[in-house]
């Protein structure tokens, strides 16, 4: 992942960024250009429809274990093939922070494994070199029941109101980015690197691991009626709703369809998420509760419309190849099949 060369950055990394601008693989729909004061960003070489897969990446170092010990790193590291080593050298590395912007001391009852983790992670945020941590740490993507370093989904910038999402595909084994809005020619591809319903406070907070302050239109300007403004009470009421779905969706979803004005708050949680352009497999899941809530209700036209919406935005934002497709298709297929026994019941009341 990249962030503004600007900040914290040794000279020899900047040396590195000059000598060699980092290329995009072959492909039809994008490529890496400089952003002055900021890097590299990929952008769109022409219009790209929503639902576009832009790039189906194969991982470079895995740590399959979610711990990310330096001897863990350096064990998968010594795998690689000397060309794939200096690639992965090749990609950003948010060392050099302030150590003053950081935490000075471990809570004394954090012990062992634990207070190893967090020194070594500080240690290569605050170092002045990169390293095999700091590049880990700025670039790793959850993958399975670990997380790994993808070369080329790694060099995609963030915004937290991102055109394009990428998701772990453990059908195919690779990382893919699919475009979740239409992008236009010349147009940055990003990624938000943190959960787009999270507060501004929680985001800057979870961004600075990264070694940047967020400049997109959801963190930049006060103004209530700005984006931004209006951004952080949707996300404030967004919060709010997944605090109460805790106890009505997921395994309590019965629970849920018995609350008074429970689809009401799927569907305002839905809309929210659609202006904040959270357009991924949340929005799905929350579409196929819609459904599935309005199935037993016996709203089945509802449940029906609800179904389809959630296969269209699973399919768009993770691909038809995804594992679990088959789990939306069959609610739509259900759902049509009662609508179709409705149909013939009613028929025959009426001959
Ligand atoms: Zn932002």
């Amino acid at each position: 992942m990249t962030r503004p060369v600007t900040e914290g950055v040794t000279s020899s990394e900047v040396k590195i960024l000059k000598e060699e601008t980092p290329k995009a693989p072959e492909n039809p729909f994008y490529e890496i250009r400089p952003v002055p004061g900021k890097g590299y960003g990929c952008f769109a070489i022409k219009n790209i429809k929503r639902g576009t897969r832009i790039l189906a990446d194969d991982p470079l170092l895995v740590v399959p274990i979610a711990e990310y010990f330096e001897t863990d790193i350096k064990e998968e590291f010594a795998k690689l093939s000397p060309k794939d080593q200096a690639l992965y050298f090749t990609l950003h590395s948010a060392h050099g922070q302030d150590p003053k912007n950081w935490p000075k001391h471990i809570h004394p009852t954090v012990e062992g494994r634990e207070r190893c983790r967090i020194e070594e992670q500080h240690k290569a945020r605050t170092g002045k070199e990169p390293t095999l941590i700091s590049i880990f740490q700025t670039n790793c993507m959850e993958m399975d029941g670990g997380a790994a370093v993808f070369p080329n989904a790694a060099r995609f910038n963030h915004s937290c109101n991102p055109n394009a999402c990428f998701s772990w595909n453990p059908a195919i084994r690779k990382e893919t980015i699919h475009a979740i809005r239409d992008i236009k020619k010349d147009e940055q591809i990003t990624l938000s690197y943190c959960d787009i319903t999270h507060d501004k406070a929680t985001r800057r907070w979870e961004l600075k691991h990264y070694g940047f302050i967020c400049d997109c239109p959801a963190c930049v300007g006060d103004d209530p009626q700005s984006f931004a403004g209006k951004s952080e009470t949707r996300r404030y009421r967004l919060m709010e709703l997944e605090q109460e779905f805790r106890l009505t969706r997921g395994e309590y979803i019965g629970f849920g369809v018995s609350q008074p004005g429970f689809i009401e708050k799927l569907l305002e949680y839905a809309t929210l998420l659609l202006e904040e352009g959270d357009y991924t497999v949340r929005l799905a899941n929350t579409y196929l509760d819609i459904a599935i809530v309005c199935e037993k209700k016996g709203d089945l036209l509802l449940a029906k419309r609800s179904a389809l919406k959630a296969l269209r935005i699973k399919l768009e934002t993770q691909g038809p190849d995804y594992p679990d497709i088959p789990k939306y298709q069959g609610v739509v297929q259900r759902i049509k099949r009662k609508m179709a026994e409705q149909e013939a019941a009613q028929a025959g009341n009426k001959s």
